[in-house]
This record gives C-alpha cells, sequence and structure tokens, in this order.
C-alpha cells in the first residue's frame, strides 16, 4: 500500500494517521554508512557500510532514477572496489545480468551483519577545494523494497578544517558546522528516500549564513567556493536571498521541511546548474556568479527555482514522477507541471525578491518567448511530448530547435503566465496563480519532508476553486496539441506584447541566454537565423530560416561575409547593409575540410527579442512581479525601478 495509489483525497483523509505512526519499520536495525569524503581534491568518495542481514539469497542497489534529473542518471558505472566482507571472511558476488544497478549475493548461515567498501570516481560537483556531494555516489541497499522503508543512519568524513553544510541534523556532539580534524559525524536515523535527498555541501572556504530570522523554520545559504573570498556573498545578494525566503513564506503559505539549506558552490570547475531536494538545494554557479549586478542577473532565478521545487515538485509530486525505489522508470508527462510551473514561479520570485528587476524579469521572458515562438521543432513535436521524452532530451547541439530539447520548462512558464493573467482579467485581478499555489501547495498545511502525489485532474480541480473556468480544456489545447506558435496571451493579457528591436536589450547581454553575445558572437537567430561564436563557428541553424534556406548547417565555420574576414563585426555590417536591399549576404563556408559560397537572401535587419508595453490595458505583468512583503534592501542593490 503506497502514497501514490491513492487518489489525493484518499491521502488527506489518511493524512492525520499517517503523520501519526513512527516511521514505517522503525524497529528495524538502520543500515549505518560512513562517507569519507576526504580524497575529494583526487575526484574520489570512499564508504563502508553495515548491512543488517539474514542468512540466505540477497540483492542490494544501487540508485539509478535519480529524482530531480528526471532520468536514470545513477552513477553506477563510476562505482569501483567493491568489496564485501562479512565475520571476516570475503563474500563473492555477481551483477545482474538485465539490471546492471543490482548486486547478488548469498549470505552464509550465521551472519547478521554484511559489510560492503566501496569507491566512487567522481565526474562532476568537485574540486581541489569543495564538493557538492548526492548521497547516490554511495548507497547500496536491499532491491526490491520501498526505499523509504529502509532506515539508514549516515556518518561523514570531511577533509581537515573543512566545513559542512546540509540539512541532515547531526547527533554526535563536536563542532559545527566545521567538524574537528579527522572527526566523524554522525547523522540522526533516517531512510534511504530521504538521505537521497539530503546532499551534502563541504569545502576549505566555507560560510554558513542564517536567513530572514524572524520566519520560521530556520533558512540558511551555505557558501563553498574555490577562492578564499568569492565565499563571502555581498551583501545584496544575502538581502535577495533572505527576500526571497519572505517571499516564498507569502506565496506559497506553508513550507514541507524542519529547516532549509540553500547549498551553493562558487567555481569555475565544479560544474553547476541546480538540483532541488525537499529541505535543501545544491545550487553551483562560476566562480563570480554572484559576484556583480551582471551576473546576478544572469543567475536571477537560480536559488528561486531550486527553492519553489521544495514545494512544487518535492512535496506535490505528478503521481507518475514519484515512484517508490529509484529503479522503477519515472513518467514524465507532467513536467510542464514540476519545471513549468517552478519554471514560472521561479522568475516571478527573482524579481519579488530583487535579484532582478521588473524590467530584467520581461527582457527574460521576452527571450524566452521568442525562442519558443522561433522552434520550428513545434511544428510536429507538443510540449507534453517533450516533457514524456524528456530523460532522452537534455543535451543540446546541432538542429536542436528542430529536434526541440527540454522544452516544458519554458512552455511552462508561458502557460502558467497565461493562467495567472486569465485569471486575473476573470476576476478585475481580485485573484491570481497566487491563490491557487495556497491551494496546490499548501495542501496539508505545514509539514515536514513528504512527497504527496497529484494527477492532471488534480490541477483542474483546483484552478476552478480559484474561478471557474474549463481548465481543462485550457491545459489540453496548450499542452497535448501542436501549436506552431508560443502561448503569447500571458504576455499579451499582462499588458505586453513581444516584439523585435534592432539592438539587444542590456539584459539580454549579460543573461545566460546570450552566452552566445558574452562570448563575442552574435546571435542572429531571429535575423539570418544562426548562432555563431566568435571564432565564426555556427552552433546550430533554425530550420526553414534564410541560413537554413542557404543550405548552411550547423557545426560549419563562417570565413568570411561580404568579402571581410569574418568577425561579429563583419557579419553584423553584412546583415544590416542587405536591409531593404536585394542583394543576399554572400558568406563563405567552411565545412570540414572543403570551402563554399552560400548566398543568405535576408533584408529585414538585426531582429531582437523585448517586450513592449500595450498602454491602456491592464498592467498584470507588473502586478505578477510586485514584491509581497516589505523588502529588506541594502545601499548597493539596484533599485526595483517599478516599485
Ligand atoms: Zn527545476
Amino acid at each position: 500500500m503506497h502514497l501514490s495509489k491513492f487518489h489525493f483525497a484518499s491521502i488527506f483523509a489518511l493524512l492525520p494517521i499517517l503523520m501519526m505512526l513512527p516511521p514505517a519499520r522503525a524497529q528495524k536495525s538502520p543500515i549505518l554508512i560512513t562517507a569519507d569524503l576526504t580524497d575529494v581534491p583526487r575526484k574520489l568518495y570512499h564508504a563502508d557500510v553495515d548491512l543488517p542481514v539474514t542468512s540466505g539469497p540477497l540483492t542490494l542497489t544501487t540508485p539509478q532514477w535519480i529524482p530531480g534529473t528526471h532520468m536514470p542518471a545513477g552513477p553506477v558505472s563510476n562505482i569501483t572496489g567493491l568489496v564485501f566482507t562479512a565475520n571476516g571472511q570475503t563474500l563473492s558476488w555477481r551483477r545482474d545480468d538485465v539490471d546492471l544497478y543490482e548486486f547478488h549475493l548469498d549470505i552464509p548461515q550465521g551472519v547478521t551483519t554484511l559489510h560492503a567498501h566501496l569507491d566512487c570516481i567522481v565526474t562532476m560537483r568537485v574540486s581541489q577545494k569543495l564538493a557538492a556531494f548526492e548521497w547516490e555516489a554511495l548507497l547500496l541497499y536491499p532491491a526490491h523494497t520501498p526505499v523509504r522503508d529502509i532506515p539508514i543512519q549516515p556518518s561523514l568524513k570531511v577533509p581537515a578544517g573543512w566545513g559542512v553544510g546540509t540539512a541532515l541534523t547531526p547527533v554526535s556532539s563536536g563542532s559545527w558546522p566545521v567538524p574537528a580534524a579527522g572527526a566523524t559525524t554522525q547523522f540522526g536515523v533516517t531512510n534511504v528516500e530521504q538521505l537521497q535527498d539530503s546532499p551534502v555541501l563541504t569545502g576549505q572556504y566555507f560560510r554558513e549564513f542564517p536567513l530572514a530570522d524572524t520566519i520560521k523554520p530556520q533558512h540558511f545559504i551555505d557558501v563553498a567556493s574555490d577562492n578564499p573570498d568569492d565565499c563571502n556573498l555581498r551583501p545584496a545578494v544575502l538581502v535577495a536571498t533572505a527576500n526571497l525566503v519572505r517571499e516564498a513564506d507569502a506565496l506559497y503559505a506553508s513550507h514541507h521541511y524542519h529547516v532549509y539549506h540553500f547549498l551553493l558552490t562558487l567555481s569555475d570547475v565544479a560544474g553547476g546548474g541546480g538540483l532541488e531536494h525537499g529541505q535543501s538545494s545544491d545550487n553551483g554557479v562560476g566562480e563570480k556568479g554572484y559576484a556583480d549586478e551582471g551576473h546576478t542577473v544572469a543567475n536571477a532565478d537560480l536559488l528561486p527555482h531550486e527553492f519553489t521545487h521544495s514545494w512544487n515538485g518535492k512535496y506535490r509530486r505528478p503521481d507518475g514522477l514519484y515512484q517508490s525505489d529509484f529503479a522503477t522508470p519515472q513518467h514524465g508527462a507532467l513536467l510542464w507541471v514540476y519545471e513549468g510551473m517552478t519554471q514560472y514561479l521561479g522568475n516571478v520570485l527573482a524579481a519579488r525578491s530583487g535579484f532582478e528587476t521588473q524590467a530584467q524579469y520581461r527582457d527574460h521572458l521576452a527571450s524566452s518567448a521568442a525562442r519558443l515562438d522561433n522552434t520550428p521543432g513545434r511544428d510536429w513535436r507538443s510540449t507534453e511530448d517533450t516533457a514524456i521524452a524528456a530523460s532522452v532530451l537534455r543535451s543540446g547541439g546541432a538542429w536542436y530547435n528542430w529536434r526541440r530539447g527540454q522544452d516544458y520548462y519554458q512552455e511552462g512558464e508561458l502557460l502558467w503566465l497565461d493562467a495567472d493573467t486569465l485569471i486575473r482579467k476573470m476576476t478585475s485581478n481580485k485573484k491570481s496563480l497566487d491563490d491557487f499555489e495556497k491551494i496546490f501547495l499548501a495542501r496539508g498545511g505545514n509539514t515536514g519532508p513528504m512527497i504527496v502525489p497529484y494527477k492532471f485532474d488534480e490541477l483542474v480541480e483546483d484552478l476552478n476553486a480559484v474561478v471557474p473556468f474549463d481548465w481543462a480544456t485550457f491545459l489540453h489545447d496548450r499542452i497535448d496539441n501542436i501549436n506552431p506558435h508560443a502561448d503569447l496571451a500571458g504576455i499579451e493579457q499582462g499588458g505586453y506584447k513581444l516584439v523585435y528591436q534592432d539592438k539587444p536589450s542590456a539584459t539580454q547581454r549579460i543573461s545566460a541566454g546570450m552566452r552566445v553575445l558574452r562570448s563575442g558572437g552574435l546571435d542572429s537567430w531571429y535575423s539570418i537565423g544562426l548562432r555563431v561564436g566568435a571564432d565564426g563557428m555556427i552552433s546550430d541553424v533554425r530550420w526553414g530560416g534564410p541560413a537554413d534556406k542557404a543550405r548552411v548547417a550547423p557545426g560549419e565555420k563562417i570565413i568570411a561575409a561580404n568579402g571581410q574576414i569574418f568577425s561579429s563585426d563583419a557579419l553584423r555590417s553584412a546583415i544590416r547593409a542587405a536591409k531593404g536591399t536585394t542583394e543576399p549576404i554572400h558568406m563563405i563556408i567552411q565545412a570540414d575540410s572543403f570551402v563554399s559560397m552560400a548566398d543568405i537572401d535576408y533584408h529585414d535587419g538585426e531582429r531582437y527579442p523585448v517586450l513592449q508595453r500595450v498602454d491602456g490595458t491592464p498592467a498584470y505583468l507588473d502586478d505578477i512581479t510586485r514584491s509581497l512583503t516589505t523588502l529588506e534592501k541594502t545601499p548597493s542593490e539596484p533599485k526595483n525601478e517599478d516599485q
């Protein structure tokens, strides 16, 4: 019997009973795991695991489908040095022939504890000075058992002098958050599901900052950096993060954690992005990722997005994305809620908290909307299909726009903006999607970390509870159908329209979506239909666009434009010169070791997306991005122009 098998109404009828029960199988003795991270600079993790066992056949497994990654990304291929011992004897094992994550053993008579030692070769989220450690790298536990039913007690060793940030609760005495040299920190007993959801940040240059101390439970941001000074976050960033805690508290009117830790790495080598967890999030940006306003704006939605996932994705999870073990494939169909609504709320919270201004929010939105509206792959593939196929669509590359990627993120953003502005329109701005969030994400009130699955019908019911409408058709039309154009209704109902101008906005120049521009390349996606680096390399060509019609392909290199050796400026001049004429842009193109000519027949000049205010209409978009709370300010913080 499992929560995911219930309709939500049944779940909530049971909730008070479930929450009074002791943790499942609490009487069973826990697995003991000690993660040794002292070899982080050499990119190795080690673990010793003691498993309670009985004699007979035993199948152990490592995690395969990692929550939040929406793909079978468990690091089994990097596990090495696996040795099982019991009562001083080495036990032989055999990998399963089909499920390569499983190990079969035969436990001898009289053995009650099985010891395993394993190492994991680490390929990401580590540097010489820090690690963002996810427990799936070292987890080993009985297969075919719900992971929330397997008790486990974790311990941790880190290099001497390194600090530790985690939502796990230390039970051993000693200094914290910087354990004494050589010390092993023991944490309270939890279960395998929760442990996988509780990463550890450790680093030599480490700071932990409490946030918004009037909001309970407690929130912290833990920062580790490769350079000694970078972990001292700027006051403006700490203020924005504290404001985020206040704004989320006001928006979601609930919490589903005992404590929350933003774990943040600042490193050019450890990689990054974000991975959500219930009581923490693993966030990584470059060394200078929040060092100035430009970088902060480029990363504006990272912390708000991952924080929002504690509600939308961790607490509320689509039925098919929640599996009781990490072996059963996850179903991506509702990722336009899990990720898409989080994309929307993350950007809204970034503006409400002051990570970016309302104008910067609109510039980001213009970029997303224009990209989707100029994605020819939407002629054959629905948003729902990008979600169902999520686990094979992460990587980009050539013809990405024709294949499509994980577009449910930004498709979802436009969809939920559409829903938000529609609710405001139908209720004369008296209600909004905020009211929906207070129902959908706060159902059950304040709780500890737990997962409450939902199905499509619950979304419809909860939207109807805000304002009656044919929400099922609204959602189906936008998600399941082939829609050659992006859903721009939310922008228009919000009092703006998507237009193209001949210069990129300041935000577009510095934001992550415009990396090509920052690297000295040229984003001519909306003009001649290609993205080109500073060296002339073409990273992608817009299917059906002018460059495509001239038979130009991704991976080729522009040698010259209109008789001039390639530079971004030379190509830009050529695009400008062709405006309003009939003369094509003449390019010399290198493909592998061959050179050829390409004539691009394009005459509309440079085009970059921006949102333009439509006078005389309600500016709901500005209402949406206005803070709900009184923001804390710092002198160095940029003014939020519309507030
Ligand atoms: Zn996400």
